[in-house]
């Protein structure tokens, strides 16, 4: 049990990315921390889960090796990531094309345009029969597209469009984009002076899938960030599941600093009260939680609308020959937004002689979510699926805070001297959002407390269990 009259520096509220990234700046300024968690294990959004030797993310992940956070969170250094095949494979009029490939990632000679039409899919929607061949062969250009519209990226001038604007888009500096005017990104799009096919076979699918929004009402400041980060750097999974990352934050915490199957139900500036072991008094607390639990223990902070994703895992024998693509659909015909043979891209999340397909729906999902699935990865990996079993399917309601303009990206992380708050709605919904918020929370502290010192002179650490 805890010590009700128990004192540290600061008490974290929430083991989620933002939560335990303050915390390991807070430790390593010397400021004594407790992390309190009412879940039974750390990570929050990001878990993963383990079931016959498969390891299946409630999140269908898409990081980027250009997130800032991820190169400047202390404890992250040793956190592996896993590329996805560079740029993303498109499925549309019935073929699949390579986009997005950044000059220097394994094709396009300097530039971000390179489009290959890798090979032919099956064309009938409803004769999902497995091709003789794989429907791609890595690193081996079979086609270029030859139908007459050049779907789904339009003519070579188009795409060569295209490419020029990602390049600018990629060399910009985020404090630029974020100077633009502010409309809701499928606005914006059309008022870029890109073909409508280009935003409509390209833009529209791969900024879908990047903001877990399919109607495009985020912010257009934020899709500029989510397409900057696209064209400079690669999208990428961690090794080992979604849970890997904040694992590894809570790893590298003194020992005693998490504490889990903990929830706060009320905070003040300096205490915190918790159902299972009443009250814990602190200097400073800082509340790490999703929006919903963060609007609850500080009445008055806004709760955002959320967009839903579904994640629906599947296992078969014979992988599809996609390789470690991610592929998309740009003629929208089905629930799944965006889908990844994962174990060809992350070996440890599947065993021995099985593929794991992850694949995400966006919005609300259908009533037979599997079944709806399964037809549309039979289409668009140009496979049968009738003998791919369900490994899990995962709903979150509240999985993304939705970014609608105008979207303050900065918003206050210091709400008064002592009480401070982080997570993914104070900044992009994203896991760069998460980080850099607990980033810009920390420091907020440490300036207050008086950086570099512990104020809390010894007390006895608590002995509830710590965190896996
Ligand atoms: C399905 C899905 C798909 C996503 N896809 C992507 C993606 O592709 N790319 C990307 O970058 N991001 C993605 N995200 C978003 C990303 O996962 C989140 O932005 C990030 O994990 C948020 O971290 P956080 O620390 O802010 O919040 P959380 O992970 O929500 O952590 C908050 C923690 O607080 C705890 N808590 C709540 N109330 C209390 C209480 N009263 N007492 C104690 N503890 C409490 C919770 O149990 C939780 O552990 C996705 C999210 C979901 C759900």
């Amino acid at each position: 049990m805890l010590e009700p009259a128990y004192q540290a520096d600061v008490v974290v509220v929430g083991a989620g990315v933002a939560g335990l990234s303050a915390a390991h700046r807070l430790t390593s300024a010397g400021v004594t921390t407790m992390v309190l968690e009412a879940a039974h294990g750390v990570g929050g959004r990001m878990a993963t889960e383990k079931v016959d030797g498969f390891r299946l993310d409630r999140i269908g992940q898409l990081l980027s090796t250009a997130y800032p956070e991820l190169r400047l969170t202390p404890g992250l250094g040793t956190l592996v990531l896993r590329p996805f095949a560079p740029g993303v494979l498109l499925y549309g009029d019935g073929r699949h094309h390579r986009a997005g490939v950044q000059a220097g990632t394994g094709g396009a000679r300097g530039a971000l345009h390179a489009v290959r039409a890798l090979a032919s899919a099956p064309r009938s929607p409803s004769a999902p029969r497995p091709p003789r061949r794989p429907v791609a062969v890595p690193g081996r250009q079979v086609s270029v597209p030859r139908s007459r519209s050049g779907a789904p990226l339009g003519t070579a001038v188009d795409q060569a469009r295209l490419g020029a604007a990602l390049t600018r888009l990629a060399g910009t500096p985020a404090e630029r984009l974020l100077a633009r005017p502010e409309l809701p990104a499928g606005e914006a799009l059309a008022a870029r002076g890109l073909p409508a096919r280009t935003i409509d076979g390209f833009l529209r699918p791969l900024l879908a899938a990047l903001l877990c929004d399919p109607d495009l009402t985020t912010s257009s400041r934020c899709a500029d960030l989510a397409l900057r980060a696209f064209a400079s750097g690669r999208l990428c999974l961690p090794e080992g599941g979604a849970e890997a990352l904040p694992e590894l934050l809570a790893r590298m915490l003194p020992a005693g600093t998490v504490h889990t199957g903990v929830r706060v139900t009320s905070v003040a500036t300096t205490s915190v009260t918790t159902a299972e072991h009443g009250e814990i008094r602190c200097r400073a607390v800082l509340v790490a939680t999703d929006a919903r639990a963060a609007a609850e223990l500080l009445p008055g902070l806004r709760v955002p609308e959320f967009h839903p994703v579904t994640v629906v895992h599947h296992t078969t024998d014979e992988p599809p020959g996609t390789g470690a693509s991610l592929l998309l659909d740009a003629d929208l015909g089905g629930p799944v937004a965006h889908t990844a043979v994962v174990s060809q891209i992350d070996p440890s999340r599947a065993p021995a002689g099985r593929a794991l397909v992850s694949s995400t729906v966006l919005g609300r999902p259908p009533g037979d979510v599997d079944t709806a699935v399964r037809m549309h990865l039979a289409r668009l990996y140009g496979v049968s699926t009738a003998r791919w079993e369900t490994l899990g399917v995962y709903r979150t309601a509240e999985a993304v805070p939705a970014m609608r303009p105008p979207h303050d990206l900065r918003r206050p992380v210091r709400l008064l001297a002592g009480l401070y708050v982080c997570g993914d709605h104070r900044d992009t919904s994203t896991v760069q959002g998460a980080l850099h918020s607990g980033h810009r929370a920390s420091a907020a502290i440490l300036a207050d407390l008086g950086a570099g010192r512990s104020m809390h002179v010894a007390d006895p650490v608590p002995t509830v269990p710590r965190a896996a």
